[in-house]
């Protein structure tokens, strides 16, 4: 038996303190429902991510490190609705792939709304942001309450947006010049990241280029 390595070490190790805590708190992997794992190795190898980009009708382009499908949708959506923030860590590690080199800016986080805000406690875009190693700059706020923006078509999603944020003018001051790159946690038709860039853009902020955690694949975009 070949010697332990010790990223094997850390694997046991890590393995031992999660079987420690599925005796007081019970847990199943957020990809696949495996008993007393937070995440299995085979759904944590399926959150590799490999950047992917999508130009908006904007201009905008954004990098997303994953594939919003099986897998990896299964765990960001227990992130963000079943409130296991412990999944910030492996999201926020494939998050920061899709940031390439040579990409500068400060990082900004799209924000939640604030029933989005209350329901949860906690805002998924900036715990994954800081996962990745990042400390998102609080330029953004919500102006007005929105509609789920999940059962409308894209132009429905645009108007719906349509002035829903803002940058806060004294942020906007502090950051001189420097040019932002929206971090979000899942693009669909671009609108929510189009309407981030108008708010910046009003406000006489560059916007560099966005990241994000996933992307959904177009045979799920309602209204294409
Ligand atoms: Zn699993």
């Amino acid at each position: 038996m070949p010697p332990p390595t010790a990223s094997s070490l850390a694997l046991s190790a890590r393995r031992a303190v999660e079987d420690a805590l599925a005796v007081v708190f019970p847990v199943s992997c957020a990809g696949c429902d495996l008993a007393d794992r937070d995440l299995c190795e085979p759904c944590r190898e399926q959150l590799r991510a490999s950047a992917r980009v999508r130009q908006l009708p904007g201009g905008l382009e954004v990098r997303s490190a994953l594939v919003f499908d099986g897998v990896a949708a299964r765990v960001i959506r227990s992130f963000k609705e079943d409130g296991r923030t412990g999944l910030a860590r492996p999201l926020g590690i494939a998050l920061r792939e899709a940031w390439p080199a040579g990409l500068d800016g400060v990082p900004v986080a799209v924000p939640a709304s604030r029933s989005s805000m209350r329901r949860r406690g906690y805002a998924p875009v900036v715990l994954a942001a800081r996962r990745a190693g990042w400390r998102p700059f609080p330029l953004l706020s919500v102006a007005r309450a929105t509609a789920d923006q999940r059962s409308l078509t894209r132009d429905g999603r645009a108007a719906n947006l349509a002035g829903a944020m803002r940058a806060r003018p004294s942020a906007a001051e502090r950051l001189r010049g420097r040019a932002v790159v929206l971090v979000d946690d899942v693009v669909t038709t671009g609108a929510t990241l189009e309407e981030a860039t108008r708010a910046l853009t009003a406000a006489g902020v560059a916007v560099a280029g966005a990241v994000t955690i996933a992307a959904t694949p177009l045979r799920h975009r309602p209204g294409g």
